[in-house]
């Protein structure tokens, strides 16, 4: 009987220390909950007050960080980020790394964050080395990978571009399919431009195994082709190009006639523009316009493509009939003198537009610096009559 007692006044005991620490702790815990609750109300009233820094401080004094508090990190972080504050961001997203407690999606999460921060200011190098150890063992290899390709973009690292992208498609799918062909092509155009045409046909042939019929690789062959005295393979070259990508017409057309002249072929040169009329490539006009825009209009074939263009455009065709009396057809002489006051205008305009962001450039380019497109640049046809003021800005 007595014994019974003592176990029972025993586990009462147990149990009431039990529930007496159970009860501290969570006593301890509602304090701190509450104590980190004030934090961030602190921190938001500092957030809507417009006074950024001591928002950043009541956050960044939060010691620890649960399911709830991180996600508003988070959160807190790509708003700094979207806002251009660069700095900031990157010390809540650090902070959230620091944090040992939490688990390893979040730190994952943090260290993307982390790299993007630093890449939006610019700091590629860091930047370069989180998303290499992200692409290693990151949960998201694809998006570390796309960062790489961007990162080598800018700095112009043709060959790690193009291993990047390699890696890219084995985990996912690359925004630009063609892009790594044109990074086999930049580094051709550079080993042509050093003279090194066996290492440039490398590279064109790793371009031509990425994209079969590839125009620029096809440009770049004749290139070389010129180069090495074989003027004959090049036109050949060139004309396989327009034929199958209009668009590139303005920067294929004085290859073409240099090509053929050097041929000693030059009826070769109408005949492709014939060709590409009879296809249904493109017509006159737009022959006449690519012309102009790439300054080669000195030939028969193309003065009548103008002559056909002054026609169709009916703002042309009335300015050419307030000179010329009724029923006379311009010379060859007028047209290319017509030719040559169209292309003034043109030179003052932006004469090609991306076909993705819109972008206006005086000049061609493969790489759309706005909006990092590949070949999305189109001849403008329009010819705008504008005060100076109102002309686009010169793109470099
Ligand atoms: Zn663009």
């Amino acid at each position: 009987m007595h014994a019974d007692v003592n176990f029972w006044l025993i586990l009462a005991g147990t149990l009431a220390i039990g529930w007496g620490v159970t009860s501290y702790r969570n006593e301890k815990r509602r304090q701190r909950r509450h104590r980190r609750r004030a934090r961030y109300l602190e921190g938001v009233r500092f957030l809507l007050d417009d006074k950024p820094d001591r928002a950043l401080e009541a956050f960044l004094t939060i010691a620890e960080l649960d399911d709830e508090t991180v996600d508003t990190h988070f959160a807190l972080g790509s708003l700094y980020r979207r806002r251009g504050e660069v700095d900031r961001a990157i010390r809540v997203h650090q902070h959230i790394y620091d944090k040992a407690s939490l688990d390893d999606g979040h730190r994952d999460a943090a260290l993307t964050e982390l790299a993007r921060d630093y890449f939006r200011a610019g700091l590629f190098d860091r930047a370069e080395r989180i998303f290499q150890q992200l692409a290693e063992e990151g949960r998201d290899p694809a998006l570390a990978l796309q960062h790489l390709v961007r990162i080598y973009e800018i700095q112009h690292e043709w060959a790690q571009a193009a291993s990047a992208h390699e890696r890219l498609c084995a985990v996912g799918v690359p925004e630009q399919p063609t892009a790594i062909a044109h990074y086999y092509c930049q580094m051709a155009e550079a080993s042509i431009a050093e003279g090194e045409y066996e290492a440039a046909l490398e590279h064109l042939k790793s371009a031509s195994r990425e994209q079969n019929d590839f125009g620029r690789a096809g440009i770049l062959r004749g290139d070389v082709a010129r180069k090495q005295g074989d003027a004959a393979v090049a036109l050949q070259l060139y004309r396989r190009v327009v034929r199958r990508d209009f668009h590139l017409l303005a920067v294929v057309l004085p290859r073409l006639a240099e090509a053929a002249r050097q041929a000693g072929e030059p009826q070769q040169f109408d005949q492709t523009l014939q060709e590409l009329i009879r296809l249904g490539a493109g017509n006159h006009a737009e022959i006449a316009y690519a012309a102009i825009v790439g300054g080669y209009y000195d030939d028969p074939v193309i003065l009548d493509c103008v002559r056909e263009m002054l026609t169709i455009d009916s703002d042309l065709r009335d300015m050419t009939a307030a000179f010329l009396p009724a029923g006379i057809e311009p010379t060859r002489d007028q047209l290319r003198a017509i030719a040559g006051a169209l292309r003034n205008v043109v030179l003052r305009h932006a004469r090609y537009k991306c076909s993705q962001c819109g972008l206006d450039s005086s000049t061609f380019l493969w790489h759309c610096p706005g909006c990092h497109s590949w070949d999305s640049l189109r001849g403008v046809a329009a010819l705008e009559f504008l005060p100076r003021a109102a002309l686009p800005r010169a793109q470099g």
